[in-house]
Parts: C-alpha cells; sequence; structure tokens
C-alpha cells in the first residue's frame, strides 16, 4: 500500500498519479501498470457555483415586483394616482442595483458604481417629485453627497481589490482620511444650501481623530516587526 507524498492520500497499485493532487507517484516497488484499473468512475461532475448565485438573485428580484406592483395598485386604488408608492418604486431599484445586480450581472466596478449612485439619484428624484418641494435641496444636497459617496466607495473597492499593491495599513490610512474629507464636505454643502458657508466646526471632530489615526497607522507601517505581527493576527 502506498500514499501520495504530497497529500497522503491512500494511493491504489495502479495508480500513476495520486487522484486528488496530481502528483506523480514514484514508488520502485510498485511500477504501475500500462492501463491501470481506475477504482474511481471516468466523468466527474463538477458544481457550477456562480450559476446558483445568479439563480438566487433572479428569483429575489421576481419576488420583489410583488410588493411593487401591490404597492402601485394599493395607492393608485386609493389616491387615483401614484403618490406615495414613488418611495418604493425608488427604494427596491436602489436595493436591487446594490444587492442584486452584483449577483446577476458581470461588469467592471466602476460600472456598479455609476449605476448605483444614478438609482440613489433617482430614489431623491422620486422623493422631490413626491413632496413637490424646491430643486435646491436636490441639487446642492442630495447629488453633490451621493456622487462624492460614490467616488469614496469607488476608492475603497479599489482599496480593496486583491490586486492593489499598497500595504494594508497605509491602505486603511488614505480611507480613514477620506472619511474624515468627506465629513467636512458635507458639511461645506450643508452651508452652501443653507446659504451660510462657513469654517468648519462639527466635522473637525470627525477629520481630526481620523487624521490622528491614520498618521498613527503609516508610522506603524514604519515598523517592520508591528506590520508582520498584524499581518499574521488579521491574516492580511
Ligand atoms: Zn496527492
Amino acid at each position: 500500500m502506498s500514499y501520495c507524498v504530497n497529500c497522503g492520500v491512500e494511493l491504489q497499485k495502479s495508480e500513476p498519479r495520486c487522484p486528488l493532487c496530481g502528483t506523480e507517484v514514484l514508488n520502485p516497488n510498485e511500477l504501475h501498470e500500462e492501463k491501470p484499473i481506475r477504482p474511481y468512475p471516468a466523468h466527474v461532475e463538477h458544481l457550477d457555483k456562480t450559476v446558483d448565485r445568479r439563480y438566487i438573485a433572479s428569483f429575489i428580484s421576481l419576488l420583489l415586483l410583488i410588493p411593487l406592483f401591490t404597492t402601485m395598485l394599493a395607492n393608485i386604488l386609493v389616491s387615483k394616482q401614484l403618490t406615495w408608492s414613488y418611495l418604493v418604486i425608488g427604494g427596491e431599484l436602489v436595493a436591487f442595483t446594490v444587492f442584486l445586480l452584483p449577483m446577476i450581472a458581470r461588469m467592471p466596478k466602476v460600472l456598479y458604481m455609476v449605476i448605483d449612485t444614478v438609482a440613489v439619484c433617482i430614489l431623491l428624484l422620486l422623493i422631490r417629485i413626491l413632496t413637490q418641494s424646491k430643486w435646491d435641496w436636490l441639487l446642492l444636497l442630495g447629488l453633490p453627497i451621493t456622487v462624492l459617496t460614490a467616488l469614496m466607495c469607488w476608492f475603497f473597492s479599489l482599496m480593496a481589490s486583491p490586486k492593489c499593491r499598497i500595504p494594508v495599513l497605509i491602505r486603511f490610512s488614505f480611507a480613514l482620511t477620506c472619511v474624515g474629507l468627506l465629513v467636512v464636505a458635507i458639511e461645506f454643502f450643508i452651508g452652501l444650501y443653507k446659504q451660510a458657508i462657513a469654517w468648519p466646526t462639527w466635522s473637525l471632530y470627525v477629520l481630526f481623530p481620523c487624521l490622528v489615526l491614520s498618521s498613527s497607522l503609516l508610522i506603524l507601517n514604519r515598523r517592520a516587526r508591528v506590520k508582520e505581527e498584524i499581518r499574521k493576527r488579521f491574516y492580511f
């Protein structure tokens, strides 16, 4: 009886290669036969995991249509026109593009971000139509904050990508700085909306801790021993 030198699986006498890991079997005591009788089925089924995810996502998408049509119908029956169901339409659109679309369609990350941003903008537009409010909150507050948040998410996705060659601690440091700057930008747009642009106040309470943490990460990154320890603990 012999065992694979690589993975340790028990081998039949006739095996020229390990059936599990493919390592060549070199056993001078048991030379393998020309046409070995293999104790395994000739055809092996491979499970395709991507199809399942896609199927489930498509199924959930179809299920989402039920509350959508129910609320639209109820809305029309009660108010004779579409009013509050706009929120359900927009909300479902955002939920679909953010959670289900990545499972159904394969496309570049940038495209996902663009589609998600457009979906959120449509939701904001529907809220504006529903509330019949002025355009200014949408143009000065809703759109810029949505676009900035989308850009930040895109930046995070680049940082989280396995292809990213930047050290992990520096990536976290960049991300923290980004969060701090986003909060400052949000305060700026709120000031713009209120027509009272002033020196940032409350956003600094977020920015400063972010900058302090981010610089500590940069310092940590320079210390190879600590870096190695963090890498081991968090399995980076
Ligand atoms: Zn093996």
